[in-house]
């Protein structure tokens, strides 16, 4: 199965700090992930972003 890159930003302070694959075949919408930021700190919600 095809895997497709996608960069997961930050969504307070809007940085990129992951990076994974997802397969958009089975997953079409944008994700979202609660994930640890260390520039805020904290764990905010990270979005899809391209
Ligand atoms: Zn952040």
């Amino acid at each position: 199965m095809p895997r497709d890159r996608i960069v997961l930003a930050c969504g307070e302070c809007k940085r990129r700090n992951y990076d994974l694959t997802k397969n958009k075949r089975t997953h079409p919408e944008r994700v979202e992930y609660r994930k640890y930021c260390r520039f805020c700190n904290k764990h905010t919600m990270h979005k899809e972003t391209r």
